[in-house]
């Protein structure tokens, strides 16, 4: 049944559907970290509608804010609310004291893109400049303004001439240094890049309306930067008179253990773009938080008929609620300190295994053709995540080279599931290397 739904989508949808060809089910239900495709089949789901469903697919706690708003209201501009007040006073409250009243929140559109959108046009409007800064490996959604700052060529290079301008920097990629360095010998080098090309007037790049960067890269390899790199990068952007977006679309919502990635850092950013795991189970939302000091736009000048749909809201509501009463941030923290030890342990075996890196729950394994040249092995990830899916166990691939293995479970996963998940990894990790 699941191949004859799946055929009937490629004949409906053409060729544009993108994750069933990796993952070929044709989906019934999921609760929790459990997905039954239409002929019954379980899988154990580390990946989690590509790193949404934090709390878990239909978390009951969640389903009751979602049913409890859908009877009194839906869709209603962005009118204020109880429901959508609630909200913006949870995300703020994230904030440290001192900070609270000097930052605001706005709901973009429905999806991550719209948000993205959202802060390089409030960048404009502040700077007055064009450009963007973005970073190698860097994924920030498809609509033209986030694709220009999208770092894979192959995406962007037939509609070259529609984009703004960007410009793509060094990135704190310790496995893969650029410079040749190694995580304990360097000077974060990548960030003294930008430096340098910012200040050096023969560079050849404009001075740019903002800096845009994920605090851990998703897409791109769940790219951890070494310690120190954020604070200089903002540092760097503030003696420049530039904008700092930290894109935490994917890397935030609690899944580093922490409501943003970048929260161990000493700094704050100007704008955060925020969306998947804000909305709780799956519903679409976005938004930015952003410092009153870039608030530079006026009524009318960032519009949208879906800015801060009321359900969505709602089960962002529940999500964070959920988070507070199950004390979901430090299980993260701690599921994910074990997950990473015992991907340590089984994989020790494996030549093919470069590095595994992980914070949270958000935790990547980088192949390599072999570990002194680290060639990267694209096509050693394809075949583990075929043979994986075949036994159960759905996860994202990524990377700048499309090498890494991402692992996204859902937050609230047990020691068991992860047991489970990580006994048919291993054992097709086995038969690979074989
Ligand atoms: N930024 C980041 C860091 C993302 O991971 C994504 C989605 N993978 C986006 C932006 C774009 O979000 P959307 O697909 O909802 O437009």
């Amino acid at each position: 049944r699941s191949k004859e739904l799946l055929d009937i989508q490629r004949s409906l949808e053409g060729s544009i559907v993108s994750y069933p060809r990796e993952m070929p089910m044709a989906v019934k239900r999921a609760r929790g970290a459990i997905v039954e495709d239409v002929d019954g089949n379980r899988f154990i789901d580390f990946f989690s509608g590509a790193g949404v469903l934090n709390v878990g697919h239909c978390n009951d706690y969640v389903l009751k804010y979602v049913k409890r708003q859908q009877e009194d209201l839906i869709h209603m501009l962005d009118f204020p609310t109880v429901n959508k007040i609630e909200l913006i006073q949870k995300i703020l409250h994230q904030l440290p004291a001192e900070l609270r009243s000097e930052f605001k929140v706005s709901f973009c559109g429905p999806t991550g893109s719209d948000a993205v959108e959202a802060a390089i046009k409030l960048a404009k409007h502040k700077t007055g400049r064009e450009g963007v800064i973005a970073f190698h490996g860097s994924y920030h959604g498809m609509t033209s303004g986030a694709l220009s700052a999208t770092s894979l060529v192959k995406l962007r290079e037939k509609l070259r001439s529609n984009m703004p301008n960007v410009s793509f920097v060094p990135y704190s990629y310790c496995y893969r240094c650029p410079f040749k360095k190694t995580a304990d010998n360097c000077q974060l080098d990548c960030a003294e890049y930008l430096r340098y090309v910012l200040e050096n007037p023969h560079s050849g790049m404009a001075k740019p309306a903002a800096i845009l960067l994920e605090p851990i890269q998703g897409e791109g390899g769940t790219v951890i930067p070494k310690e120190g790199f954020l604070e200089k990068i903002v540092n760097i952007a503030r003696e420049n008179d530039i904008v700092v977006i930290f894109d935490e679309i994917q890397c935030g919502f609690f899944r580093t253990g922490d409501f943003w990635a970048f929260r161990e850092s000493n700094v704050f950013p100007d704008i955060i773009t925020m969306s998947k795991g804000l909305g709780g189970i799956g519903f679409p939302i976005s938004a930015i938080i952003y410092n009153k000091q870039v608030e530079s736009w006026g009524a009318g000048d960032h519009i949208g008929t879906f800015r801060g749909n009321q359900v969505s809201i709602a089960a962002g509501n529940g999500a964070f609620d959920f988070v507070r009463e199950y004390n979901v941030a430090e299980h993260t923290r701690e599921m994910g300190a074990y997950m990473l030890s015992r991907l340590h342990e089984l994989l020790a075996f494996s030549p093919a295994v470069g590095d595994i890196r992980g914070k949270g729950l958000f935790i990547g394994v980088e192949y390599v053709k072999d570990k002194k040249s680290k060639a990267p092995d694209p096509a050693i990830v394809r075949t583990i995540r075929k043979m994986c899916f075949a036994k159960g166990l759905v996860f994202e691939i990524g990377g700048h080279y499309n090498n890494v293995v991402r692992f996204l479970p859902p937050l609230i996963v047990n020691r068991e599931l992860i047991d489970n998940a990580l006994a048919i990894f291993e054992e097709v990790n086995r038969t690979v290397t074989n």
